[in-house]
């Protein structure tokens, strides 16, 4: 076996693990587990560490969080005697308290980077899966551990500690669940805020309910949690973690439906649970969630279904409008009453930059005539890709002489700059337009778009390279 730090680190890992079972398993003293624990929090820490060294990442300030909450969240993972006991809050508690913020602060950090806007697809998925994790926590954890406190300040601090790992949970759903890659780094991330959750919460219900049978359980799961922090900073793709996401919406796909389906019905299922169980219901809890996961997966199809839209009104290559779009705002009722110019423009010979440039560079040609067509339009005019290397134009409330105008101006623009197609290369591409008129060439939009096309073929037959409109000889045209 090749030894890399990686493979030095698992094994590290492995041999921690196992040490750390077996002294829970055979009592052994409090001081070894105690040692262990240092062991793997000092293993974690020196894997950041060199991490960080060899991979650089863009910004040190969240690892350099995490470390530091490191630190200070190996003191619940000694066992209870190193603990400080009395009465909440204790140092421990201040210590802990604030361990999460900064955990809590370097996601924040992480997530800003990843997804400078809001990404609002991810907001909405994180927040259906944390109003789930929310409510059982509630149920499970909150509720029974605030209930049997002694004072408001004893109830406080107890309630900090399952509300501090909702935190964390809700910024770790969110990494996972935004349009960023979910590369090994990350899923260590919220490897590491899994594993933390569960023993927290073993922790909390052994508190209130006395029975401490799970604890050894958290405290080998606090370790391996440490350790698989150090995992992180010794892969390479801790240098991408907080890379900008390549696209504003994440993919929505079956296991990402199948969890957003599965929160959903946390809330019903858990009122079922209690109602059979017949366990105290905690109604305005539930009502509460189900109103919150109700009004998320309506936030959530209302964003795909404007997503959809767009996405069937824009023509991807060129980021125009599609013949659909065109054709329904043509046709739209409030157009057909007014005066409109509908242009029809093909590209001439564009074949042949397809056999002398490849597909690529006619994709260069199509974007860069898309472009010079919307500067030519300006705002007031609709531009869309007709078909493959065919673009239509809508002016609305237009005379024919002012479409005419537009329909020369784009002409010339497409033609009198080369369009780059390689990094030293440039082709000179032209086009052929033709022009319908309403009222004066009829009001009928199809008519309209049909007699557009008749005189884009005249231009063609003409010899191409021209602009033929509203009562004008081809051959006067002609450039
Ligand atoms: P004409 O002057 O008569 O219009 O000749 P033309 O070569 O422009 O017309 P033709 O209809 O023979 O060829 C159009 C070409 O446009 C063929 C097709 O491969 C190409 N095309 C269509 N869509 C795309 C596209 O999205 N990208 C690229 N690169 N080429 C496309
Ligand atoms: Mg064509
Ligand atoms: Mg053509």
């Amino acid at each position: 076996m090749k030894w890399t730090p990686w493979t030095a680190y698992v094994v590290f890992t492995v041999l921690v693990l196992t040490a750390y079972a077996s002294a829970l398993m055979t009592a052994a003293p409090v001081a070894v587990v105690s040692l262990l624990s240092l062991a793997a929090m000092a293993g974690a820490i020196t894997a950041m560490l060199y991490g960080l060294r060899r991979h650089r990442p863009a910004s040190r300030w969240p690892w350099l969080l995490i470390m530091a909450q490191l630190l200070v969240t190996v003191t619940p993972a000694l066992p209870p005697s190193v603990l400080a006991g009395g009465a909440h809050p204790t140092v421990t508690d201040a210590l802990l308290l604030a361990s999460s913020g900064v955990g809590a602060l370097s996601l924040v950090l992480i997530l800003r980077r990843r997804t400078p806007g809001w990404d609002l697809p991810g907001v909405v998925d994180a927040g259906i899966i944390t109003v789930a994790a929310w409510l059982l926590s509630w149920i499970h954890v909150i509720h029974p551990a605030v209930g049997g406190a002694a004072d408001l300040t004893a109830r406080t601090v107890i309630a900090a500690y399952p509300l501090s790992d909702l935190l964390l949970a809700t910024l770790g759903a969110r990494l996972l669940l935004d349009a960023g890659p979910k590369s090994v780094a990350v899923r260590c991330i919220t490897g590491y805020l899994a594993l933390i959750i569960v023993p927290d919460t073993i922790s909390s219900v052994s508190a209130f309910s006395g029975d401490d049978r799970w604890m050894p359980l958290a405290y080998l799961l606090w370790t391996a949690s440490t350790l698989l922090l150090g995992l992180t900073g010794l892969h390479p793709s801790l240098r991408d973690v907080d890379a900008r996401a390549p696209t504003a919406t994440p993919d929505l796909s079956t296991g990402r439906l199948a969890a957003l389906a599965l929160a959903s019905l946390v809330a019903p299922a858990a009122l079922l649970v209690q109602y059979l169980r017949g366990a105290p219901l905690h109604v305005p809890v539930v009502c509460a969630s189900c109103a919150a996961l109700f009004l998320l997966v309506i936030a959530r199809l209302a964003g795909l279904v404007v997503t959809q839209r767009r996405m069937a009104a824009t023509d991807e290559l060129t980021g125009l409008r599609t013949r659909r779009h065109f054709q329904v705002a043509l046709n739209s009722p409030a157009r057909q009453r007014s005066a409109a110019a509908v242009l029809l423009l093909d590209i001439d010979h564009f074949k042949n930059v397809n056999d002398t440039y490849g597909h690529d560079g006619g994709d260069r040609v199509l974007r860069e005539v898309a472009h010079r067509l919307t500067g030519a339009v300006g705002a007031q005019g609709m531009v869309a890709r007709y078909g493959g290397e065919e673009f239509a134009v809508l002016l609305p409330n237009v005379t024919p002489d002012q479409a005419r105008a537009v329909a020369e101006r784009i002409h010339v623009a497409v033609r009198d700059t080369p369009v780059e197609v390689g990094p030293d290369t440039a082709v000179t591409v032209t086009t052929s337009v033709g022009i319908a008129c309403r009222p004066a060439d009829g009001t009928e939009s199809q008519h309209l778009t049909l007699l557009a096309d008749q005189r884009l073929y005249e231009a063609k037959a003409a010899g191409r390279d021209r602009v033929v409109g509203y009562s004008t000889p081809v051959a006067a045209v002609a450039a």
